[in-house]
C-alpha cells in the first residue's frame, strides 16, 4: 500500500504538437479509491501510464509513499495495471494470461505452483471466466477480454492497482456488478487504486477521493459529495449530474438577478459580496440542479419561471422533462408520477440556496 504523488507533471506528444498533460498536481492517499473521470482525450490514460512508467514524462516528478520513481521501471514499481485495450498475450489461454504476473521472475519464490493455480481459479471465480480458463485471447469476446485484463491486475496484491477503464466493454449489467466487486475488493484488501472513467455515475459511485480532468488539466479535485454540491467551475458543474446542471444566464441589477427579463431572485449577501469582489456588474451565470427544480402551477405566485413541457423523458420511476421558455431549456427531474404531460404549461420554483453562481468570464464558482 501506498500514497501516491505527482508534482508537477506534464507529458507532450508528437514533439511538443499535444500537450496530453499540463503541469498535474495530485495527491492520492494511502488505500484510497480514487478515480480520474474527464471525456475522452482528457489524459486519463496519460497519467495512468506515466504513473505505470510505461511512458516516459517530460517534466515533474512522481512518488510513492516518500520515494521518488519517476526513473524506475514498470517492474521496478509495484503496481498492477489493467488497461482498457486488454493486451493480453494472444499465444497463452487465460490460465497463463492469470498466472503470468505471478511468474515474472522478481517475483519467482513467492508464489509455488499450488498457490498460483489457486490464486488464478480465484480470481477468474470472482469475475465469472472460469469457465474460460483454457480459451486462447481470440476465442473471447471484448467483455471476456476486458475481465481477463483486470483478473491479471487483481491476481497479485501490489501497492497499487491501476485501472485504465477496465469495465467500459461489459454490457451494463454486468458492469453495474463488476463496478460492486472492484469496489468490494478494494475495501477488502485496502489498495490503493486509481481508476479512470469518462461515466460521472461510476465515479460517483466508487470514489473516495476524485480528479476532474480535462484537456490535460486538473478541474476540480474532492470527494464525490463535495464535487456534486461544489462544482469549482462551469465545465464541472456541466459535467457532472445527469442531466446536467441548468445553467441560466442572468442580469444583475443591484440586489437581484434577473432571469430572462421575466423573473427577479433576490442575491444572498455572501454572493452579493463575491459579485463586488469579482468586479461583475451585469452578468451572472445561475446553475440550478434538474432535481432542485419543482413544477407550480403557471398561475402561482410562486412560479418563478413560466414555459411550456416539451418532452418528458420517462426512465422508470424518475422523468426527466425539457421545458422550453422563449428560446431557452430547462431540464428537470421528477417523480414519473407526477409529470405533467407534453405541451401542458407550467411554472418553476426553486429556493435560491439550492443556485449555484459562477463568473461568466472565468467560468469559476463564486462562493
Ligand atoms: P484519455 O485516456 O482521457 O481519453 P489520453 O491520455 O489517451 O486521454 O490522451 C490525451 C491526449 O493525448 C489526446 O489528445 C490523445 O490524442 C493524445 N495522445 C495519447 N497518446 C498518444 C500517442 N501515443 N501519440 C500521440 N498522441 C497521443
Ligand atoms: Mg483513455
Amino acid at each position: 500500500m501506498a500514497k501516491i504523488t505527482l508534482q508537477n507533471v506534464s507529458k507532450q506528444y508528437k514533439g511538443g504538437e499535444i500537450q496530453a498533460l499540463k503541469q498535474i498536481n495530485l495527491e492520492i492517499e494511502d488505500g484510497k479509491f480514487f478515480c480520474l473521470l474527464g471525456p475522452a482525450g482528457a489524459g486519463k490514460t496519460t497519467t495512468i501510464k506515466l504513473i505505470a512508467g510505461v511512458e516516459p514524462l517530460d517534466s515533474g516528478k512522481i512518488f510513492m509513499d516518500d520515494q521518488e520513481i519517476t526513473d524506475l521501471l514498470p517492474n521496478q514499481r509495484d503496481v498492477a495495471v489493467a488497461f482498457e485495450t486488454y493486451a493480453l498475450y494472444p499465444q497463452r489461454t487465460v490460465r497463463e494470461n492469470l498466472a503470468f504476473p505471478l511468474r515474472a521472475p522478481l517475483r519467482k519464490k513467492e508464489w509455488s505452483e499450488q498457490q498460483i493455480q489457486a490464486r488464478v481459479e480465484e480470481v477468474a471465480k470472482l469475475l465469472g471466466i472460469d469457465d474460460l480458463l483454457d480459451r486462447l485471447p481470440r476465442q473471447l469476446s471484448g467483455g471476456q477480454r476486458q475481465r481477463v485484463a483486470l483478473g491479471r491486475a487483481l491476481v497479485r496484491k501490489p501497492k497499487a492497482y491501476l485501472f485504465d477503464e477496465p469495465i467500459a466493454h461489459l454490457d451494463a449489467k454486468l458492469r453495474h456488478r463488476m463496478r460492486g466487486e472492484l469496489r468490494r475488493i478494494q475495501l477488502e484488501l485496502g489498495i490503493t487504486t486509481v481508476y479512470t472513467t469518462p461515466d460521472q455515475l461510476e465515479a460517483l459511485s466508487l470514489a473516495d477521493q476524485m480528479a476532474i480532468l480535462n484537456e490535460g488539466k486538473i478541474e476540480q479535485i474532492g470527494t464525490p459529495s463535495e464535487i456534486y454540491q461544489h462544482p469549482a467551475n462551469l465545465f464541472v458543474a456541466r459535467f457532472v449530474g445527469d442531466p446536467p446542471m441548468n445553467i441560466l444566464r442572468s442580469e444583475v441589477q443591484g440586489e437581484e438577478a434577473y432571469l430572462f427579463g421575466q423573473t427577479k431572485l433576490h442575491l444572498p449577501d455572501h454572493i452579493r459580496s463575491k459579485l463586488a469582489a469579482a468586479d461583475i456588474q451585469r452578468d451572472l451565470m445561475i446553475g440550478v440542479r434538474p432535481r432542485d427544480i419543482k413544477l407550480v402551477a403557471p398561475s402561482s405566485e410562486q412560479a418563478l419561471l413560466r414555459g411550456q413541457v416539451k418532452y418528458v423523458q420517462v426512465l422508470g420511476e424518475t422523468s426527466i422533462l425539457t421545458i422550453v421558455m422563449d428560446s431557452h431549456e430547462v431540464r428537470i427531474k421528477m417523480n414519473t408520477q407526477d409529470a405533467p404531460n407534453r405541451g401542458e404549461a407550467v411554472g418553476l420554483n426553486f429556493a435560491v440556496q439550492d443556485c449555484h453562481f459562477f463568473d461568466p468570464r472565468t467560468e469559476l464558482r463564486l462562493d
